[in-house]
């Protein structure tokens, strides 16, 4: 939004050298209507002095804009625009008011239909629908109307998406475009639209110079768009990841496995994919994204709070064939999908391969690879010690389960208990008091509970206090699962008594990592994954 045109050309020069093609000039505010000469003589100077091809829109109030005078004088502006000798590669206006009446569709093609012989460029017209508040039951009449409009010569239709899957309403609308066209969902539900746009043709996508610049909700900063999503390298061909969580906005999972995908030359772009909590949300969003074959969607992790839901959903889904590892079974709950090139799918918990692999890199050198011999103690009894128990009883440990709440420790040890029971396995697991937690004659402890976590319940609280620590005897290992910090107190204490230990990041990278190679077969980068996981945790927790 511009509000000052010297700032606005030096924003403008900025994202050109950030890597711009066009720049989108609102000028809602500086116009005031009839009399504004000033106003006018700002916005014929920002089309003449833009360092990349313009768009220029003066949106109204009436949709979704800023500015409040009459239509007449804001049509009076884009003539006038139009027949300067420097005019605006485009100018941007509504489909409400180009149908209003006839005597304003015939100013509008006085500044637009020029014969190419008297002015090229002549300023094309993008002609534009938006509803802020949801997806229109008029939105295909709509998109009709526009295309019995030859004058429009760029369409554009952007809607306030309800869930993920409007987005593919998007992606069908540009797979059939007459004409170039914008197709973009706006809203928490709608970054996928934006990212994906060149994967369907459209005509363009925008980005803000800034986060706090965004002129739409939703909109990515161009920086994002280049660097983290690699927007330059998505063509129809390019495969669909992403992660399936509520809220997913902050996961660093993006950052990785785009990074992973640049590093190994795999034609694919990772997207945070949010879905609200509720089973019906899930089901009807994986279905939907597995059935639009254009998307060509190959994967995805899972998150809080789907991870039971993808095991449901798998068992329940006929359509497909789905394979589950073993593990899935045994813990109940999967953190990530494969779509194979049969369009067959899997389910796997890495979260639970991943505990494995850190704690055997653990104890390798001082007690072999084997965890038969090992006596664990799992301190939680939430989701990601139910994955982390299941991988490490599978491996043959014996585990001892601690929890603030008893009963869930209980009820997990007997969920282990039964699933050992119809899949044997070496190692046992049992349940404890909370207050044992500090006498537990056990060579490893996991701490698979929030405290000592940024953000969560307890960020300066231990499972173990430094006194309880330090009666333990000094050869004991301590894994804690929590990555943000990654030196929580826990692993601060632990370290400063000359103890083994592995700090959440090692697991964070690994169960992405374990992804990454069943979606690629290729072997995970680790050593870029372990370098962008901790540059894209918070600068304060570090
Ligand atoms: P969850 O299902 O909500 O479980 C939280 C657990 O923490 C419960 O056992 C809870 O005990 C316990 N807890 C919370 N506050 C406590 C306190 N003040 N005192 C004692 N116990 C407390 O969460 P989750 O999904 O298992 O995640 C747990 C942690 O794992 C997260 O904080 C995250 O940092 C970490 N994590 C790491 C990775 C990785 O890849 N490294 C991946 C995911 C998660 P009650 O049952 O008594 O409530």
């Amino acid at each position: 939004m511009v509000d000052d045109p010297d700032a606005a050309l030096a924003d403008a020069r900025e994202a050109r050298v950030i890597g711009a093609d066009i720049i989108e000039f609102r000028v809602d505010r500086i116009f005031h209507g009839e009399a504004d000469e000033e106003g006018a003589a700002a916005i014929a100077r920002l089309a003449a002095e833009s360092p990349l091809p313009c768009i220029i829109t003066c949106r109204a109030a009436h949709e979704g804009g800023e500015y409040d005078g009459d239509d007449a004088a804001r049509i009076a502006l884009y003539e006038h625009l139009g027949a300067s000798t420097t005019p605006p590669r485009y100018i941007d206006l509504e489909l409400s008011t180009y149908t209003r009446s006839a005597n304003l569709r015939q100013k509008v093609h006085l500044a637009t239909d020029w014969p190419a012989e008297q002015r090229d460029p002549a300023p094309r017209l993008i002609l534009s629908f938006h509803d802020f508040n949801t997806r229109p039951a008029t939105l295909l009449k709509t998109l009709a109307d526009m295309r019995e409009l030859p004058a429009a010569k760029v369409l554009k239709l952007a809607w306030k998406a309800r869930s993920i899957r409007d987005n593919l309403e998007a992606f069908d609308i540009l797979r059939e475009r007459d004409r170039p066209t914008i197709a973009l969902c706006m809203g928490e539900f709608g970054l996928m639209s934006r990212i994906l746009a060149p994967k369907f043709g459209a005509f363009l996508t925008f980005a803000s110079l800034r986060d706090a610049a965004a002129t739409a909700p939703g909109q990515p900063a161009i920086r994002e768009l280049l660097d983290l999503y690699r927007f330059r390298s998505i063509t129809p061909a390019t495969r669909t990841y992403g992660v399936i969580g509520w809220p997913v906005a902050h996961s660093r999972s993006p950052h990785l496995h785009n990074a992973g995908f640049e590093a190994i030359d795999h034609d694919a772009v990772y997207l945070p994919l949010p879905v609200p909590p509720e089973w019906e949300h899930f089901k009807a969003t994986l279905a939907a994204l597995l059935d639009h074959e254009p998307l060509n969607f190959r994967g995805a992790s899972i998150t809080l709070p789907h991870k039971e839901h993808l095991v449901r959903f798998a068992r329940q889904d006929t359509a497909r064939r789905w394979a589950i590892d073993p593990i899935v079974e045994r813990c109940g709950a999967a953190n990530t999908i494969i779509v194979n090139d049969d369009g067959s799918c899997r389910i796997d918990n890495t979260d639970a391969h991943a505990a494995v692999a850190v704690i055997r890199s653990m104890t390798a050198q001082r007690d072999g690879h084997s965890l038969a011999s090992q006596r664990i103690a799992i301190i939680g009894a939430g989701g990601v010690a139910r994955a982390v128990a299941a991988g490490l009883l599978e491996a043959g440990a014996t585990i001892t389960i601690y929890n603030r709440t008893p009963g869930r420790a209980q009820r997990l040890a007997d969920d282990l208990s039964a699933s050992a029971a119809a899949s044997p396995v070496r190692g046992a697991a049992t349940a404890e008091p909370w207050e044992n937690l500090p006498s537990a004659a056990c060579e490893i402890f996991v701490n698979c509970t929030s405290m000592g976590m940024a953000g969560g319940p307890d960020p300066a609280a231990s499972p173990i206090d430094p006194a309880a620590l330090s009666r333990l005897p000094a050869t004991t290992a301590i894994f804690d699962t929590v990555y943000n910090p990654p030196e929580t107190p826990l692993i601060l204490a632990a370290n400063a008594r000359g103890m083994r230990t592995a700090t959440g990041v090692g697991m964070f990278v690994e169960q992405a990592a374990l992804q990454f190679e069943r979606w690629t077969a290729a072997t995970a980068p680790r050593a870029l994954f372990h370098k962008v996981a901790l540059e894209s945790l918070p600068p304060s927790t570090l």
